[in-house]
């Protein structure tokens, strides 16, 4: 008897569902159900004509690990799913990941704007090396207000940029409206969403053209490993501005013998993504280790998890911070209290992340004291770790700011940020008491005895 299956039920997995079974490709030899380590530099050719066609991209098949690699491609398809992007290429690191993503549209003689609170690494991308490359980046001041945008936009201008949540002052960008002013000047926007996770904001939803990330924050999660990810959103007509964006109508091999078709003939919507991939991922060899890849998968298959923690212990950290006498400011969108709370109900309901900054009236002085104090916050310089960690960015990662420049960003001498992780967050805030009172003077024993039971030396197994 013949049935017709009932009528088609779309049914939308959430997102914990997405982050352990998207990007799984099978695996052909023995079942492994983890995409297995493929530290393999090549692929074997079975003949002639199978090398000939994966040279050609006519046989899909494996090539040569900067290109493509098993271990690297799970990892891609799941980011790209979990983003709603169309592709992804994962990168070595977020550094890369930025470069590959801008590099990607602009070029020599190029001019792109951007929100002015970006990661110091990227600025200094900026500044040093794309100037270098003759490309000049244009900060606006009022990021939120799209007329800023729109004024300094020119007839060379080709992408817009910014972060979603900026660290350490988490002043947040409105992702919807940035897009919406990019769209109308016939433009991609371009978001560095690392600090956000496609767990907390999904920047494509609001228009973003292409969405990067380092990994090696919140995505892998460990703190083992540097990375970095580009996803496409496969949605910006680039076919429609052959004069702002030749090289995706020019062919892609240019040469005698190719047949002429150019990167828009050949992937349309998705000829942003292939060309960044192949002619800029794959030329400037940014490429991941295959291992690397694999312990960012372990890291994604718990985000939304870890996140949840991550959030609910940073708010209640930041709404702590709020009641100490010694604290001027504290710099957490999640707060009712801050100038970006209503951006981060509308992007961040979820959470508006654990990476933020408060200030000590006592200045540098008083953040010395306090930073030397910590015993559970790690002293370092890196965010989204499973461990609290503490920095004083005005001596390290914005010592090359001027103090004029500083000043402008709201980052004074007093100012500690704060990387909140997923211990008990009683002990976190004990940590910070602990720091306060040493701060006040006064001589509190430590958190943690490390006398007789507090601890194992290697000499006592002997
Ligand atoms: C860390 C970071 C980067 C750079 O990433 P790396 O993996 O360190 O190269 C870029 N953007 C943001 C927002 C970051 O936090």
């Amino acid at each position: 008897m013949n049935q017709t299956p009932d009528a088609p039920h779309e049914h939308h997995f959430g997102f914990s569902t997405e982050q352990v079974h998207a990007g799984y490709l099978g695996e052909a030899g023995h079942g492994a159900r983890i995409t297995p380590i493929y530290l393999s530099a090549g692929f074997v050719f079975d003949d002639f004509e199978q090398a000939r066609a994966r040279f050609a991209g006519t046989d899909l098949g494996y090539v040569y690990s900067r290109i493509n690699n098993p271990s690297n491609a799970a990892v891609e398809k799941a980011l790209a799913e979990l983003e709603h992007g169309v592709g992804a290429t994962l990168t070595g690191s977020g550094q890369a990941a930025a470069t590959v993503a801008l590099l990607s549209v602009l070029k020599a003689g190029d001019h792109m704007l951007s929100a002015p609170s970006i990661y110091e690494g990227t600025r200094a991308l900026f500044r040093g090396n794309f100037a270098r490359f003759g490309i000049e980046v244009e900060f606006v001041e009022h990021p939120n207000d799209p007329d800023d945008w729109h004024r300094r936009v020119r007839e060379n201008t080709r992408l817009f940029f910014g972060e979603a949540i900026p660290n350490p002052k988490n002043d947040l960008i409105d992702v919807e409206a940035i897009a919406t002013a990019a769209h109308e000047h016939g433009l991609p926007f371009a978001i560095d969403a690392t600090v956000a996770t496609p767990y907390l904001l999904r920047p494509i939803d609001y228009g973003a053209d292409i969405v990067f990330h380092s990994t090696s924050k919140f995505l892998a999660g460990h703190g083992s490993s540097i990375g970095g990810v580009v996803i496409d959103a496969g949605r910006f007509d680039w076919a429609a501005h052959p004069d702002k964006f030749p090289h995706l109508h020019q062919p892609i091999v240019d040469d005698a013998d190719g047949d002429g078709a150019t990167w828009i003939d050949k992937f349309g919507a998705k000829a942003n993504f292939a060309f960044a991939r192949a002619a800029i991922a794959g030329r400037f060899g940014t490429s991941l280790s295959p291992f690397n890849a694999f312990l960012l998968q372990q890291g994604i298959e718990t985000l939304s998890l870890r996140l949840d923690r991550h959030t609910r212990n940073a708010l209640a950290v930041a709404s702590w911070l709020e009641q100490q006498p010694e604290v001027s400011n504290v710099d957490y969108a999640g707060l009712p209290s801050n100038p970006y709370h209503a951006l981060a109900q509308k992007y961040y309901p979820t959470g508006a992340g654990s990476v933020f900054a408060f200030t000590l009236s006592g200045g540098q002085d008083a953040a010395r004291v306090f930073y030397d104090s910590v015993e559970v916050f790690t002293r370092m310089t890196h965010i989204g770790d499973v461990r609290s960690l503490i920095l004083h960015p005005p001596t390290t990662t914005h010592s090359k700011l001027s103090a004029a420049e500083r000043d402008r960003a709201g980052i004074h001498p007093g100012l500690l940020r704060l990387s909140v992780g997923i211990e008990d967050v009683d002990d976190l805030i004990a940590d910070l008491d602990r720091a306060f009172r040493v701060l006040r003077g006064e001589n509190p024993p430590p958190l943690r005895s490390t006398g007789p039971g507090g601890g194992f030396t290697p000499a006592e197994g002997l």
